[in-house]
Order: structure tokens, then C-alpha cells, then sequence
């Protein structure tokens, strides 16, 4: 069944020079019968070369990457690489323009929805547009995430883990390129198929491809803003795509962290006001405690404690203080033993 994306790129990827259009995603609906939503894009080639596929706005809520992403649009000229970076800012530019996670048309978040659909709704449409024409040219992809609306990261670059020693090399030595201050590779999942998010297209594509997650809180910081500009142009340099002369040093060297399973994770066990005990980047201890929930509206009841399942560093927090049974309060990453 060779099913074809319904999508049309107004750019031609094999031109040289920079375009800036829109893949048209046509969506008819009562106030534009024939319209599309344009998801933006730019080409920049100069030549035969190496492919980079830098993504944002998979989420509408994480903004390093869109923005970043939308610097490198502006300033990157084709003179000076060899080779082709395509820049896609919002991915899901319905969920970006809202300012939400997930898409206001059809409630997808696009990193569930791999490997898509072509005649699904217009998320599985997106994600089907990405898996099997744009991972596709590419030789690397970064798809850039943040918190979000509901967590807050310290700035990270990420990989999947890999059964395959020579992508899981490829993938690491592009990870320490982007040179973000810390870094994780995930084995677990979270109980989330990783093959429905980005890591699995571009595993089903055989294509490195390396995420973040910068920051959070649904803002933009400028640490968090720096390391994603500073990774982006590390990795054209890595690719070949810019000269060596172009690397930008990091400040350290990249502290890498492995996020086990479930017990790396902190889940809210009632409803109420969550009250964190630690802070992000803190050293904990298995069986510490991590946070309490309140609940105000009886007062004289004790509130619920929840404890660490392991020893580790705090990587990630929920946001917002009501929270309900369930919620993700923090997760964890301990330092990758190197075998
Ligand atoms: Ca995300």
C-alpha cells in the first residue's frame, strides 16, 4: 500500500539558496472551504552535503526550539554551509499558535501520533508528513521539546537508547556535539510506545536523531534559549554542514544521565496543592521524601507524602500547585555508568 502524504511543500528541497514557505495542510471548515493551515518551513542548500532536520513546536507550549529554530532561519545563509538544513519551527503549528501542548482541532499531540496517517486527522496527518517525507532527507534530526505548560527541565539534550552499537554511537556522538550542560538517554518509556513518538520515526527511518528538554513552564528562558542556539549550531558544525571554525565551546562538558523506569518517576497519589520538597538539579536518596499534597478545603487533614524510588538528581518538576491522582511531581536521571 503505497499511501501518499496529503500535504504540499510549497519549497523544493533540491533547490540551492533559502526559501521560506509553507507545507499547505488543507483543512476545510465552515470559514475557508478550500484553505489550508500553513506549517512553516524553510530550506537552506548550498550544494551536495549533508541533510540537518531541525524541529520545534511538536508541542505549542515549548517555545527554545520554535524560537531558535525561527533564529537560524533569519541568520543562517546558504554561502556558508555545504549541504541542506530544513527548519520546521511548529510542527504543529494549530497546537503552536494556541499556545498548547496539543492541537485545538483535533486534540493531538503530535508525539503520541507516530507513524501517523495520511487520510487521519490533520495531527496524524502532520506526523505522517513528517515520518515519510522530511526524517526521510535527513542524515540528522533534532526534534527540540521543552516542559512545557505543566513541567520544568533543567536544560537537557536527550537521546533514545538504542539496541544498535553503531546508531547508539552516532546518536551519543551527536548528543556530546550539541553540548548542552546535561544530557539523558531514556531506556524506559513511561508507558507511552516510544514508537509513536519522533524517536521512533527516525528509528523506523535509520536516521541519528537527538531531542532536548530545555526548560519549561510554558516561557522561554534565556539559558535554556542559549543552549538550543548554541546545539543547533554545533550540530551543522558535527554534520560538516558548517566549518569546524564555526563551533561554539560549551561551558562544561556535557554531564550524562540515564532516565530508568518507573521508579525514576513521582506520581501525585490524590488530588490537592502540591507542595515540592526539593529543587531541581538537588541530589536525592531512594525513600526521601519528594513532595506533599494539601488539601485546604480540610485543613485539618494531614496532607499525603510522597517519597523518591530511587536515588538520583531531580531533572524534572511539575508546575502548577492543584494537581490531581496521577500527575507526573518530578522524575529523576542518575549518571550513565559507562560500560
Ligand atoms: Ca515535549
Amino acid at each position: 500500500m503505497a499511501s501518499r502524504s496529503r500535504l504540499i511543500a510549497e519549497v523544493d528541497f533540491d533547490r540551492d539558496g533559502v526559501q521560506h514557505g509553507a507545507v499547505r495542510l488543507f483543512h476545510s471548515v465552515h470559514a475557508s472551504a478550500y484553505g489550508f493551515i500553513p506549517l512553516p518551513i524553510v530550506v537552506i542548500r548550498n550544494g551536495e552535503g549533508p541533510t540537518a532536520v531541525f524541529i520545534g513546536g511538536t508541542h505549542g507550549d515549548e517555545y527554545e526550539g520554535q524560537v531558535a529554530i525561527a533564529k537560524l532561519a533569519r541568520s543562517l545563509r546558504s554561502e556558508e554551509i555545504r549541504g541542506r538544513v530544513i527548519l520546521f519551527p511548529q510542527a504543529n503549528h494549530p497546537a503552536a499558535m494556541a499556545g498548547l501542548r496539543t492541537s485545538p482541532i483535533d486534540g493531538g499531540n503530535l508525539n503520541r501520533l507516530y507513524p501517523g496517517d495520511p487520510d487521519g486527522t490533520v495531527t496524524q496527518q502532520i506526523a505522517f508528513w513528517i515520518e515519510h517525507e522530511l526524517m526521510p532527507r535527513a542524515d540528522l534530526v533534532a526534534d527540540l521539546h521543552s516542559g512545557g505548560s505543566s513541567l520544568m527541565y533543567l536544560p537537557t539534550a536527550l537521546m533514545k537508547f538504542s539496541d544498535n552499537a553503531a546508531m547508539q554511537a552516532r546518536t551519543r556522538a551527536a548528543l556530546e556535539a550539541f553540548g548542552a550542560p546535561r544530557a539523558y538517554i531514556a531506556r524506559g518509556t513511561q508507558g507511552q510506545g516510544a514508537d509513536q513518538n519522533s524517536s521512533g520515526a527516525a528509528e523506523r527511518n535509520g536516521v541519528v536523531m537527538i531531542g532536548s528538554e530545555l526548560g519549561g513552564s510554558g516561557t522561554v528562558t534565556p539559558a535554556a534559549l542559549r543552549i538550543a542556539e548554541r546545539g543547533l549550531n554545533n550540530l551543522l558544525v558535527h554534520l560538516g554542514i558548517l566549518p569546524p571554525e564555526r563551533r561554539i565551546a560549551p561551558d562544561t562538558k556535557t554531564r550524562v544521565f540515564e532516565v530508568g523506569g518507573h521508579d525514576y518517576f513521582v506520581y501525585a497519589t490524590q488530588e490537592g496543592v502540591f507542595e515540592p520538597l526539593v529543587e531541581l538539579g538537588d541530589t536525592v536518596a531512594k525513600g526521601q521524601p519528594a513532595a506533599r499534597i494539601h488539601t485546604p478545603e480540610t485543613p485539618w487533614r494531614e496532607p499525603a507524602e510522597m517519597t523518591f524510588g530511587h536515588d538520583g538528581v531531580v531533572l524534572c518538576q511539575r508546575i502548577p500547585g492543584r494537581t490531581t491522582r496521577g500527575d507526573c511531581l518530578f522524575h529523576l536521571g542518575t549518571d550513565l555508568m559507562e560500560s
